[in-house]
C-alpha cells in the first residue's frame, strides 16, 4: 500500500494530552500506520513522532536523527543514567523550542514492527528524543518542562499561532 502523509496534531489539540494504549498484537495495520508515520516525520524534516501526535492514541513511535529508522511499538524505559539538557523543538508545538532535562542514557524495551522483543541502549541525542517520543505516549509535551516566564512567551506564540490558523480557515 503506498504511503499517505498524515496531518499533525497541535498542541490544543485533546489527543495530544491522553495516555495511549499499549498494542496487544502488532498487525499489518500497525505496519501501515509507522510506515505512514515515518513518512510524515522526514516530509516535515522531524527525527522523531509519537502515534498521538497524528491522532492515535496506541504506544507507537518512530525515531530517525540520522542513523537509521527506528519503528517501535509499546517502547517503555527500563533505565535511566546521568544528565543532558538539550534545546528541543516539537512538531506539535510549532515555533517553539525548549531546553529540557533529561536523562543522558536510556535502555528502552519494545516490540519491533514486527512484534520481535527488541532492547535499545540510547545515548545523547538518540536517548533525548526517544524519551520525548514516549513524553508523547503518556500525553506529556516539551511546554509542561518550561520555566514560568518560557510558558509566558508560550502562551502568547500560541495565541498569534491560533489567530493566523483563523484567518487561514476565513480565506
Ligand atoms: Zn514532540
Amino acid at each position: 500500500m503506498p504511503e499517505t502523509k498524515l496531518k499533525i496534531k497541535i498542541i490544543g489539540d485533546s489527543v495530544l494530552r491522553k495516555k495511549a494504549k499499549p498494542v496487544t498484537r502488532v498487525t499489518d495495520e500497525h505496519r501501515q500506520i509507522l510506515s505512514e508515520m515515518a513518512k510524515t516525520m522526514y516530509d516535515d524534516s522531524g527525527i522523531g513522532l509519537a502515534g498521538p501526535q497524528i491522532g492515535l492514541c496506541a504506544q507507537l513511535i518512530v525515531v530517525d536523527i540520522g542513523e537509521g529508522l527506528y519503528k517501535l511499538v509499546n517502547p517503555v524505559i527500563t533505565n535511566k543514567q546521568g544528565k543532558q539538557s538539550i534545546r528541543e523543538g516539537c512538531l506539535s508545538v510549532p515555533g517553539i523550542s525548549i531546553k529540557v532535562k533529561r536523562a543522558k542514557q536510556v535502555c528502552v524495551q519494545a516490540l519491533d514492527e514486527n512484534g520481535k522483543p527488541i532492547e535499545i541502549q540510547a545515548r545523547d541525542l538518540f536517548a533525548c528524543v526517544l524519551q520525548h517520543e514516549i513524553d508523547h505516549l503518556k500525553g506529556k509535551l516539551i511546554v509542561d518542562y518550561a520555566t514560568f516566564l518560557e510558558k509566558i512567551k508560550i502562551k502568547r506564540k500560541l495565541a498569534v499561532l491560533k489567530a493566523k490558523e483563523k484567518t487561514k480557515l476565513k480565506l
